[in-house]
């Protein structure tokens, strides 16, 4: 790990063992989902995707992220909506951002795919352990490769970052990536299964379509 920045090379080790004491969950840090994570929550509560954003996520541009598309977990004085007790109520269905922390994904214009560890971790018991284990274990312990498109469809959409769009190509943006049961031609309307076969159909549709709307940009 560079310790001046937090951001992890490739050959990094983490040294962290999760406590399962719940503080970050209600501390109302900010959990971002991908495309997959939506998949999976969609199929876990077998809910069609608007519902779901209307009742536990948020939908949002922020002006430092341009034209980029941003769905988060609507945090509430209690911090995540899916916590219960100590535990995650949606555990097998927990977004990637969940299941790597405190690893942190993403891709940025100018440094392309980054790897981190969270800063300001006070609050974590799990921080003080000091076993260590390669970066590229902590992913495949927490499959991250289920997450392969979701990064993919990351990255197509940094040059994002730095315009604005007009707002229909923002609302099929939204569509395409989160809100998959209000588009008219979703493959797996009323249907709420995230096998492989499902969960690639799904991806192939959220690729082609995301495609066509960047092209048109
Ligand atoms: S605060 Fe740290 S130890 Fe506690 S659940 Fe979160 S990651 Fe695990
Ligand atoms: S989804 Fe689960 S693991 Fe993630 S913040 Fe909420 S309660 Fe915690």
């Amino acid at each position: 790990m560079d310790g001046a920045t937090g951001f992890l090379a490739p050959d990094s080790s983490v040294a962290f063992e999760c406590e399962c004491c719940g503080v970050c969950c209600a501390s109302g840090l900010e959990i971002f989902l991908n495309t997959v994570d939506m998949l999976k929550l969609r199929a876990h509560f077998k809910r069609p995707t608007r519902e779901l954003i209307d009742k536990y996520l948020i939908l949002e541009q922020r002006a430092e992220y341009g034209a980029y598309p941003l769905c988060l977990i609507r945090m509430g004085e209690g911090g995540c909506p899916f916590l219960d007790g100590r535990l995650c109520s949606v555990h097998p269905a927990r977004p990637a951002g969940c299941r790597l922390f405190p690893v942190i994904h993403y891709h940025d214009a100018s440094r392309g795919e980054v790897f981190a560890f969270a800063e300001d971790m006070d609050f974590c018991p799990g921080k003080r352990r000091t076993e260590e284990r390669p970066l590229t274990d902590w992913l495949k312990e927490n499959v991250f490769r289920d997450y392969e498109k979701a990064a993919l469809f990351q990255k197509m959409m940094v040059p994002l970052s730095r315009r604005r769009a007009p707002d229909e190509v923002t609302r099929g943006l939204f569509e395409t990536l989160f809100d998959f049961d209000s588009a008219a031609d979703f493959p797996l309307a009323g249907v709420y299964d995230d096998g492989a076969d499902a969960m690639a159909e799904v991806l192939e549709w959220t690729e082609r379509r995301l495609k066509s709307i960047l092209e048109k940009l």
